[in-house]
């Protein structure tokens, strides 16, 4: 058991996910933030520095280049690995794997993104599904936004009325809010490696469940949306059942086209009118009114805050990892209340 009152967290990668981890963390009583990494001396290299977050470069020979441009630097990486129990890595897809030799010599736990593989931990995590499995161990790996979104509604379905089957089809954001690449396209990409890897990514975390799943890219940054059609194995489940269930889950919210929520664009702009922080919806967006059971075939769309809806879910990885709480639904309602997702 390691005996920890307060996590010290190290979080890799200061980007979209990145500061965003960092910022929950912090606002966790139980964990806290020992430093941020960045590669460059950009803007979030200075962001890092307002927002008071103690800055380390991943390359030791860059950090002078980030003090002659006016950037603290409290030290490297390495330097970093030394101060703290977990690191919670979130640099760009296929980085986490080349970095877990850093991990495994400083001895730190790690929690790795969606851009890894499943072999990188061979642990993949969501708090409904996982949370127990992830208790003490050393790495774990939080899935990505979509496969965070399908999990949520899928894994209480499969409980409560056993799916025989399941497809997906995925609208994908072309790309997050700050990118310039795939939100130029005046087209709609299709995902030519079909069945496309978002199925199997559920079944890391719910290894039975009959899922497929195909994926087009539109220029949109707008969140992702999923159209979903799933077979149950219980007889006689209605429309109400269904949203009755969802409605006691943690993590889902409703929203309705009779109330004029139509557009992902719309739901962006609850967030903002909640006045959630940057505008982020981290929980899982279920269409009550596109929700409909017809016979023992469910259909469903929801929608899925790409940049947010893994934030809670490194919380509560780190929460199991660090041997912190033992109870996965007291660790969730922590978090969400912490984050305020209420
Ligand atoms: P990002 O590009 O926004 O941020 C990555 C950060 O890592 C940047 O600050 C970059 O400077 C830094 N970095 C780059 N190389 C580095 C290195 N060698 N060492 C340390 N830091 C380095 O990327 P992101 O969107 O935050 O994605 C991070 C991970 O999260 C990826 O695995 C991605 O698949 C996953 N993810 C992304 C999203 C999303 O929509 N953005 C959603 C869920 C999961």
């Amino acid at each position: 058991m390691v005996n920890v009152m307060v996590a010290r967290i190290a979080v890799n990668g200061f980007g979209t996910i990145g500061k965003r981890v960092a910022r929950a963390v912090r606002l966790q009583d139980d964990m806290e933030i020992v430093g941020v990494t960045k590669t460059r001396p950009t803007y979030e290299a200075r962001l890092a520095n307002r927002e008071g977050f103690p800055l380390y470069v991943a390359d030791s020979a860059k950090i002078s280049e980030f003090r002659e441009q006016g950037i603290q630097v409290e030290g490297s990486l390495s330097d970093l690995l030394t101060k703290v129990d977990l690191v919670v890595d979130c640099t760009p897809e296929g980085r986490g794997a080349e970095n877990k030799k850093l991990y495994e010599e400083a001895g730190v736990k790690a929690i790795f993104q969606g851009g890894e593989e499943h072999e990188v931990s061979n642990l993949s995590f969501n708090a409904f599904a996982s949370y127990d499995q992830a208790y003490g161990r050393k790495f774990a790996r939080v899935v990505s936004c979509n496969t965070t979104g399908l999990i949520r509604t899928l894994y209480p379905l499969d409980r409560m009325f056993r799916i025989e089957e399941v497809f997906a089809a995925i609208i994908r954001r072309g790309a997050d809010p700050a990118e310039s690449k795939g939100s130029a396209l005046n087209a709609v990409e299709p995902s030519l490696h079909v069945p496309t890897h978002h199925g199997l990514d559920v079944r890391t975390v719910m290894p039975g469940l009959k899922i497929s799943t195909m994926a087009a890219k539109v220029p949109t940054t707008n969140m992702h949306v999923h159209c979903i059609y799933a077979r149950l194995k219980k007889q006689g489940v209605t429309t109400s059942d269904v949203l009755s269930l969802w409605d006691q889950m943690p993590r889902i919210k409703f929203v309705s086209g009779k109330h004029g929520i139509r557009t992902s664009g719309q739901i962006m702009e609850i967030a903002r009118d909640l006045g959630r922080h940057g505008g982020d919806f981290a929980e899982t967006i279920v269409w009550e009114d596109g929700t409909h059971v017809d016979g023992s075939t469910l259909y469903y769309y929801q929608a899925v805050h790409q940049e947010s809806d893994v934030i809670p879910e490194n919380i509560d990885c780190i929460r199991s990892m660090m041997e912190i709480e033992k109870d996965a639904s007291k660790s969730i309602r922590k978090t969400d209340r912490s984050l305020g997702l209420v």
